[in-house]
């Protein structure tokens, strides 16, 4: 499908909950009230939106949330969704707590890749970051290496903070041991990330290179997003830097957005939305629900302004949009 600047929009990021087991700073840290199960969209009908969506191009999916594998049934509803006509890719983002024991069905399921939020792999600062009682960095690399083992396509998501700097040569070093990608992600001006202090990725990467000198960019495409990928000969996966703020990206952008309460949401950066939730609820025909679909891709703005705050009006936090 074509937007109106005549970008391929092939791809949607679907929130399947704004619930989370984790409190991360930048995102929800304190008690946010959740949406009531009511207004959340069923699986039946993400799915009756999926099919509309992948009958107009759009066929690959990345499942998040809030936190996805909260929501009971998100391993049946992605089995469901690979099996969809059109639907070429589905992935997952997850802060990968809950994920080992779910990781067969994920895997008999057909899953295409999982991103893994992991910011630290200090225990303690892990704790601070996230609210996380208990050894949670032992726990994700744990299931680093079983979905490797899997030979499941694996990246880790890493937001720059202000203490990435420490934090990045440990991160980095799980794509030494791995086939992982490892990513660092621009904090973005959407939520809690408007009051903390972005970190330039220009930085991180200065500080990896003292460690692996040779790291040096790579056009190799390895995902359906916006990253940049640096290789090096120590290390086994890529590192990537995600810098939507400081290198803009939106003339490459191929994606809209479905809030968990069945919200289009073309642009990250605006709170324009079309509410599928509604249309769906009144009973609408599935020609009306394209129609409503490829409107809502035709007016997807051009850019995001995140470079000017005043002109940001979206004021979700970002686990009540999916990242
Ligand atoms: N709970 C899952 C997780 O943490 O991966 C999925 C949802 S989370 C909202 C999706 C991604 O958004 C995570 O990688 C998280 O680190 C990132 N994120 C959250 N707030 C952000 C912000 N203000 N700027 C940049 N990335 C952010
Ligand atoms: Fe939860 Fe993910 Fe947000 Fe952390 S980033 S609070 S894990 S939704």
């Amino acid at each position: 499908m074509l937007d109106q600047y005549g970008r391929t929009i092939d791809y949607m990021r679907i929130s399947i909950t704004d619930r989370c087991n984790l409190r991360c700073r930048y995102c929800m840290p304190e008690a946010v009230e959740s949406v009531s199960h009511c207004d959340v969209l069923r699986y039946e009908e993400i799915l009756r939106i999926c099919r509309a969506a992948a009958r107009l191009g759009i066929s690959k999916f990345k499942i998040t949330g809030g936190e996805p594998l909260v929501r009971e049934g998100c391993t049946e509803f992605i089995e469901h969704l690979k099996n969809t006509e059109g639907v070429d890719q589905v992935t997952l983002t997850t802060n990968g707590l809950l994920l080992a024991d779910k990781l067969p069905a994920l895997y008999d399921a057909g899953i295409d890749g999982i991103n893994i939020s992991a910011d630290t792999l200090d225990s303690a600062r892990y704790g601070e970051i996230t609210g996380y009682k208990g050894n949670g960095t032992q726990k994700l690399l744990e299931v680093l290496e079983k979905c490797s083992a899997m030979g499941i396509k694996t990246k880790v998501n890493a937001v720059l903070l202000e203490q990435t700097e420490n934090d990045a040569p440990e991160l980095a070093g799980i794509a030494e041991r791995l086939s992982v990608d490892v990513r660092f992600i621009e904090l973005m001006p959407i939520g809690f990330g408007t009051t903390m202090k972005r970190v330039s990725p220009d930085d991180i990467l200065a500080v990896l290179r003292e460690s692996w000198p040779d790291l040096a960019e790579t056009d190799e495409k390895r995902g359906n997003g916006p990253a940049h990928y640096y290789k090096s000969s120590g290390l086994k996966g890529r590192i990537g830097f995600i810098d939507a703020v400081s290198h803009k990206f939106c003339s490459e952008c191929n994606r809209v957005r479905l809030t968990s309460t069945g919200m289009l949401k073309p642009c990250l950066c605006y709170s324009d939305t079309t509410d599928l939730r509604a249309l769906i609820r009144s009973g609408c025909k599935d020609e009306e629900l394209k129609s409503a679909l490829e409107r809502a891709v035709y007016q997807k703005p051009r850019a995001h302004c995140f470079d000017d705050g005043a002109q940001i009006t979206e004021h979700h936090i970002m686990s009540q949009i999916g990242g």
